[in-house]
């Protein structure tokens, strides 16, 4: 594992909001700037580089639609814990150590970039790995600052919406700005664009690349579920799939402030729930980005940790930053980094 630390993040690599770069409270957006914004991000008539965002709004309200239809007609305990199960499983493995841990932080290393390329074409959330890494590192960066794409200073809805509007990239970066940027995404295995077919799309992996792993992806695990449960069992993970976004959307708010007033808002705060079902205990991993584990007492759980730890018994991961000293990399040398 390299022992260079993550690019520093720029804000810059985001088109500034509608409303400016808000900070913490009482610079919060009003329900009108949010709404503007998010429309903002998806208006792929005025620019098509927006047109991944406006789907990935439409692919999140078909999801929803598939979860109620799903919950109405199938309705049984055995349904809800599937629902709830798959939504953990996607939370845990493709959110916290896909997109979060390895991703976003190069929490540990793959023995081979193809088993980067195997969590890639098996990603069932469909969001591109770019938008989720460079807001997030900038997340770290800025937090609550400024600039910093989501968090509670947005309010509810402006961080629900993020998801979205965290993808408007700048497409006037130079060329040596967007190479920085490209070589900082090359250990997740996409197929990149050149300068200036990032310049045309805003986007740093090439978009038909993105659309065949997102389709192939869906198909595989409709394919599971379908073998699994018939019908009920593709319904059922695309019911999954929309349960993990909506609490993902929510975290965004919720991980970083407190609605039961023990943090100041706009903290990071170690969520028990969202600890227990995905790992992330938010508050260690604000003050230990690079670990490979943010569960750092015996009592906070963190199954992306042992999933880690089981591919490096299976020889697919070769190091990850641990606070045992288990990993040749120091906590100096890896914590402090704005990632
Ligand atoms: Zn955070
Ligand atoms: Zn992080």
């Amino acid at each position: 594992m390299s022992n260079e630390p993550t690019p520093q993040a720029k804000p810059g690599w985001l088109v500034t909001p509608t409303y400016g770069r808000v900070g913490p409270s009482p610079l919060r957006p009003t329900l009108k700037e949010v709404l503007v914004e998010w429309f903002d991000a998806i208006s792929f008539w005025k620019d098509a580089t927006r047109l991944p965002p406006a789907l990935y709004a439409l692919y999140h309200l078909a999801t929803f639609a598939v979860f109620v239809y799903f919950l109405i007609h199938f309705f049984s305990v055995v349904a809800v814990l599937s629902v709830v199960g798959i939504g953990v499983f996607v939370g845990s493995v493709y959110n916290t150590v896909w997109y979060h841990r390895y991703c976003s932080h190069q929490a540990f290393k793959f023995r081979s970039v193809w088993f980067a390329r195997l969590f890639l074409w098996t990603n069932p959330i469909s969001f591109r790995e770019e938008s989720y890494v460079i807001p997030h590192r900038i997340h770290h960066s800025k937090s609550d600052e400024p600039g910093d794409p989501y968090g509670p200073h947005l309010g509810w809805l402006g961080s629900y919406l993020a998801t979205e509007t965290q993808q408007k990239m700048n497409r006037n970066i130079s060329s040596a700005e967007y190479d920085r940027l490209a070589r900082s995404l090359d250990h997740i295995g996409l197929v990149k664009n050149s300068y200036e077919q990032f310049q045309r799309t805003g986007s740093v992996e090439n978009i038909w690349h993105y659309g065949a792993r997102a389709l192939v992806a869906n198909l595989f695990w409709s394919a599971v579920g379908y073998a699994i449960a018939g019908w009920p069992g593709v319904l059922a993970f695309i019911s999954g799939v929309f349960l993990f976004t909506f609490v993902v959307r929510d975290f965004n708010f919720r991980g970083h402030g407190s609605l039961f007033g023990t943090k100041k808002r706009g903290m990071p705060v170690n969520q028990v729930i969202y600890g227990i079902i995905a790992g992330e205990w938010h508050e260690n991993h604000h003050a230990h980005p690079r670990l490979a584990r943010s569960g750092l007492v015996w009592w906070q759980v963190d199954l992306p940790y042992w999933i880690i730890k089981l591919m490096r018994a299976c020889g697919m991961v070769t190091q990850y930053n641990s606070p045992d000293g288990s990993s040749p990399l120091k906590l100096a040398q890896t914590d402090p980094v704005a990632t």
